[in-house]
């Protein structure tokens, strides 16, 4: 497996998106599989994550395949948006990180989004491949 070292977080733009609310944007282009940035948050457990779901409407917690990662205090990563058609995908990295990784060369100005994965997504989905 590629081992990803130079983070490209500094390229990294948090701005408001035609998608929802507000994205990340890569401000200099990005090659294809290379580390956009280290996905980083507050380790919780499968419970802890139902229950900030919940009773605290969080929506920025990723999960490892073993552990949760709440995002909600970082400042950009928790604005990625979903998109059907993403340009970034996560892969694990640790026990409390994950990589997102470019899925395809990415241009300036492009906004960063992932493919969420979970049903409910897809039903409204507003992304700029369904609309
Ligand atoms: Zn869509």
């Amino acid at each position: 497996m590629k081992k990803y070292e130079r983070s490209r977080e500094n390229t990294v733009v948090v701005k408001s998106s035609l998608i929802e609310g507000k994205g990340i944007f890569a401000s200099k282009p990005i090659p294809a599989d290379e580390l956009v940035m280290i996905i980083k948050g507050e380790t919780i457990t499968g419970k802890e994550c139902e229950r900030r779901e919940e009773e605290e409407n969080n929506v920025y917690i990723f999960w490892n395949g073993r552990y949760y990662i709440d995002t909600v205090n970082t400042i950009k990563i928790k604005y990625i948006n979903h998109s059907c058609e993403p340009n970034c995908e996560v892969l694990s990295r640790d026990k409390d990180s994950l990589n997102l990784v470019s899925a395809r060369d990415i241009q300036k100005g492009e906004e960063l989004t992932i493919d969420y994965g979970y049903d409910e997504i897809y039903e409204m989905c507003r992304c700029p491949a369904c609309s």
